[in-house]
C-alpha cells in the first residue's frame, strides 16, 4: 500500500524527493567553471501547477520541492548567459577585493539599483554585500538602477568613506523571469496576479512602443523625473530591438548600458572624491529576481585610484566575459556594447 501511493504519487507530482536519482545536471552553457546550468529542453513549469502539486503532497504527507522546477535556469541563461547565484557572485567579489586590500573597517558599500523591495531580499546580493561591509549601503540609485543621486549623490558617499579607504559600488538594473520562464515577470508575494520587473524599463517599452508614442526630448515633468530621464534616454537605443529574440532582455540590456554610462561618466566628473578615498572598486550587471532564488549576470568589475590607474578584476573574479551577442540579437553590437573603462 506504501509502496503504491508512493508510486501514484511520484508519477502525480514529478517531485523530486521521489526520484531514484536527482535531475540530470548538464555541463554549463557558458565559459564559466562557476556555472551549472540545467538542460536547455527542461520544461518551465507554470505557476498554478507548482501550487497545485505541492497542495497535493502537502495533503498525502509528502514534502514537494519546486525548486528544480522553479530554478529555471534554462530560461534565465538563454536570456542571461554568466548569471550566477547571489552567494556565488559575493564570493567571488569579496575573494578578489580582499585581496586588495579591501575590508569592512576601510571601504564604504553603495548600490544603483532599483528602489523595486525585491531587489533587497535576504540572502540574496545586496543584502549579502550589506552583511559583508557592514553598513546599510549608500544609495545612489533611483528607477531602473540608474545612479539619479548624481555627482551630488556621489560626493556626499565618498565623504562618508573612511580616511584614505576605498569605496564600493555596485550598479544593477533588473529583471524579473517568472516561474514559467517569461522574461520581465515576477511572482510577489502575497500577490496572486505577476507583475513586471524591472516596472519602469518595461513601463518606458511600452510607453514608447504606441504608435503614437514620442520620446521627450527634454525633461519636462518634474514630478516624474526620473521616469521622463529613462524615456528620453532608452528611446534611441530601441532600434535594434527587432532583431533581438526577447524584447525585455533587450531593454534590460539597454538599461545596463544606461546605467553604467551614466555611472562612469558621474565618477569620472567627480574628481573631488579623491580627497575622501584611495581607490574605487565598480561592479555592474543585470540583478534577475526569481522567486525560488535570484540570480547576477556580472558584466563589469573595475577599480581605479586617483591617479587613472585602471585595474580590470572581471577575469579574476569571474573568468570571461559572456558572448550577449544571442540575446542582443546583433554580434556586433553586443561586443561594442561590452567596451567600457572607467
Ligand atoms: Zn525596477
Amino acid at each position: 500500500m506504501e509502496r503504491l501511493r508512493l508510486l501514484l504519487l511520484s508519477m502525480l507530482l514529478g517531485c523530486a524527493a521521489l526520484r531514484t536519482g536527482p535531475a540530470k545536471p548538464l555541463r554549463s552553457m557558458h565559459a564559466s567553471p562557476m556555472l551549472q546550468g540545467y538542460e536547455s529542453g527542461t520544461p518551465a513549469m507554470d505557476r498554478r501547477s507548482v501550487i497545485l502539486r505541492a497542495a497535493v503532497a502537502a495533503a498525502l504527507g509528502c514534502t514537494y520541492n519546486p525548486l528544480p522546477a522553479l530554478a529555471l535556469e534554462a530560461p534565465t541563461l538563454a536570456s542571461f548567459p554568466g548569471a550566477l547565484t547571489s552567494v556565488e557572485t559575493e564570493d567571488a567579489v569579496h575573494n578578489t577585493l580582499s585581496a586588495r586590500g579591501y575590508n569592512n573597517g576601510n571601504t564604504l558599500f553603495a548600490t544603483s539599483t532599483c528602489p523595486d523591495e525585491v531587489n533587497y531580499k535576504e540572502k540574496e546580493l545586496v543584502a549579502l554585500l550589506k552583511s559583508r561591509w557592514g553598513e546599510v549601503p549608500f544609495a545612489l540609485g533611483g528607477l531602473a538602477g540608474v545612479p539619479f543621486a548624481g555627482k551630488a549623490g556621489l560626493g556626499a558617499y565618498a565623504h562618508h568613506v573612511p580616511d584614505e579607504g576605498k569605496l564600493l559600488i555596485t550598479f544593477a538594473p533588473h529583471v524579473g523571469v517568472g516561474i514559467g520562464g517569461k522574461v520581465g515577470a515576477i511572482e510577489r508575494d502575497g500577490q496572486v496576479s505577476v507583475s513586471s520587473a524591472c516596472g519602469a524599463a518595461v513601463g518606458a517599452l511600452k510607453t514608447l512602443s504606441k504608435a503614437d508614442a514620442k520620446a521627450p526630448d527634454i525633461i519636462s515633468d518634474l514630478e516624474d523625473m526620473q521616469f521622463e530621464w529613462i524615456k528620453m534616454k532608452l528611446a534611441p537605443k530601441l532600434a535594434g530591438i527587432e532583431g533581438a529574440p526577447n524584447d525585455i532582455a533587450y531593454v534590460t540590456y539597454m538599461m545596463y548600458e544606461l546605467v553604467r554610462d551614466s555611472m562612469i561618466a558621474q565618477l569620472k566628473a567627480s574628481p573631488g572624491i579623491w580627497q575622501d578615498c584611495s581607490e574605487v572598486a565598480l561592479l555592474g550587471g543585470i540583478q534577475i529576481n526569481r522567486y525560488g532564488g535570484d540570480r547576477f549576470q556580472p558584466l563589469f568589475f573595475q577599480a581605479t585610484t586617483e591617479t587613472g590607474k585602471t585595474t580590470d578584476l572581471y577575469k579574476t573574479a569571474f573568468g570571461v566575459l559572456p558572448d550577449l551577442s544571442s540575446p542582443i540579437g546583433n554580434a556586433i553590437a553586443a561586443e561594442k556594447m561590452m567596451i567600457a573603462s572607467l
